[in-house]
């Protein structure tokens, strides 16, 4: 028996794995249903489809490209393959509905509060009830209590991300907007050409950048519904296995950090683990290729985190520069390691910035 906590992109995806390798799954979800509340802007890559196929009906919007804006400047990428704005409550339920036909049972309206591990199997308790499993694996987002009774929560790092559903007009609403900002960067993300998602991310004073985002794009937008929340930032030393319990997505931090997306990372590391599980492998060794992705990235958040005003202004207009700008479109960002050397060897001039890593 394998117990999930969590009913998110990485629980749901990590109970369909193991549930068609045969397993026996049970998911616990603390909401009475599947992909409410949202707090999620719900944009992924094109490789999202080397992992899943993807109903139609989930997919709000396709992006051809963004515009990277500073204060002073601004460059538009245009992608070679479109990204995908997910309906993410839609999502969220098209995986467990997977999983459930797969033969997952799933347990709703259920809080997992605390486990104890012993050698052969984990006792755990939810509503107040006790259980026991083979395994426990805490998919239960970015303040995991498994993390937290099972001894891998460590100090933990946040960025708030503060987003609402508005009301705008948008007059390309293929492209998506991203301002970039000393502490913060922020988003426009159209689902249509009448409806955006605004968001901002920053460590600290996220409602002033919010207010002062949602006042320069859109002054009197209608608010139709906020969708906010906290994205953990990845740590090379966050542990994800204690014994028989482990860590997946969010709970794990396994997110890129420059952007925060965590949704393709998670769905990564759930065929890590059920992998790992199922045939008996080391589940650290299995997650060594996506570790590499997040700590590349983690640098990049280390670096764009000392940035001024005018660095941004600066990279801003490095990236115009045609080398630059055309590795930025072929490769995925998904996959730094794949382009950040090529990057460095186009336009050397980016390697100064490496100061900010001393
Ligand atoms: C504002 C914002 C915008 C974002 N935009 C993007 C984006 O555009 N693209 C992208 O890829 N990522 C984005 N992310 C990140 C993305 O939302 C997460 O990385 C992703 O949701 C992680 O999935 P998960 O399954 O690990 O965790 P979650 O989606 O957090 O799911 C965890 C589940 O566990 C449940 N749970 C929690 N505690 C318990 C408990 N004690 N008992 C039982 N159940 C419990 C929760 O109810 C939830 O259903 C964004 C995040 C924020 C905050």
């Amino acid at each position: 028996m394998i117990s999930i906590i969590g009913a998110g992109p990485a629980g749901n995806h990590l109970a369909y794995l193991l549930a068609k390798k045969g397993q026996n799954v049970n998911v616990y979800e603390e909401h009475k249903t599947i992909g409410n509340p949202v707090q999620c802007t719900g944009l992924v890559t094109d490789s999202i489809k080397q992992i899943l196929d993807l109903k139609e009906n989930i997919i709000v919007n396709k992006i051809k490209g963004f515009k990277v804006i500073s204060k002073s400047s601004s460059v538009q990428i245009n992608f070679k393959k479109p990204n995908i704005v997910l309906d993410r409550m839609k999502f969220d339920r098209f995986l467990a509905d997977k999983a459930i036909d797969t033969g997952a049972n799933y347990f709703l309206s259920h809080k997992f509060e605390s486990c104890r591990l012993n050698k052969d199997f984990v006792e755990f308790i939810s509503n107040n009830k006790q259980f026991k499993t083979d395994y426990l694996v805490g998919a239960d987002g970015p303040f995991s209590l498994v993390a937290k009774s099972a001894n891998m929560y460590h100090n933990r790092r946040f960025m708030i991300g503060l987003q609402a559903r508005v009301n705008l007009h948008m007059t390309d609403s293929e492209i998506i907007e991203v301002y970039l900002g000393q502490g913060y960067f922020g988003w426009v993300v159209p689902e249509d050409t009448n409806i955006a998602r605004i968001g901002t991310a920053s460590y600290k004073n996220s409602n002033e950048f919010f207010k002062s985002l949602l006042k320069k794009r859109s002054p009197k937008a209608k608010i139709r519904e906020y969708q906010s929340g906290v994205i953990p930032m990845f740590n090379p030393k966050q542990k994800v296995q204690n014994g028989r319990v482990f860590l997946i997505g969010d709970a794990a931090c396994q997110t890129k950090n420059p952007s925060h997306g965590g949704i393709i990372q998670g769905l990564t590391a759930a065929e890590s683990l059920s992998k790992a599980i199922t045939e008996n492998k080391n589940y650290k060794h299995l997650l060594k290729k996506l570790n590499r992705d997040l700590n590349y990235n983690s640098l990049i958040r280390r670096v764009l985190d000392k940035f001024s005003e005018n660095d941004l202004d600066r990279l801003v207009n490095l990236v115009q520069k045609t080398k630059v700008k055309s590795i930025l479109e072929n490769f995925d960002r998904d996959y730094p390691s794949k382009f950040l050397f090529k990057l460095l060897i186009q336009e050397p001039r980016l390697l100064s910035f490496t100061k900010y890593l001393i």
